[in-house]
């Protein structure tokens, strides 16, 4: 994994000089299959995205850990299609 310290003290700064109130979020995936910590990712399978540990190939919802922010909360249950779909479309910009 790639860390990019100066881009974060960059965009906490910016925090602090300009904003009231910001805050950042980390991923905590977890796969229970396999022990992988990195990120889980989204993958099409016929039409359908579904969450695939990256090192494992684990696809089984109620075997891994997933966490990412929704409507302004921190969600760990699994999202309908739609929602699936505008996660797997986000850009990390760090
Ligand atoms: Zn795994």
């Amino acid at each position: 994994m790639d860390h990019n310290i100066p881009a974060v003290i960059s965009v906490i700064q910016y925090i602090y000089d300009n904003i009231m109130y910001a805050e950042l979020n980390t991923r905590s995936d977890y796969c229970q299959v396999c022990g992988f910590e990195g990120e889980i990712k989204t993958v099409e399978d016929n039409g359908k995205m579904v969450w695939e540990c990256p090192n494992c190939g684990n696809r089984n919802e109620n075997k891994m850990n997933v966490a990412r922010r929704t409507c302004g909360y921190i969600g760990t249950n699994f999202w309908n299609q739609g929602r699936t779909q505008e996660i797997s479309e986000r850009v990390l910009h760090l």
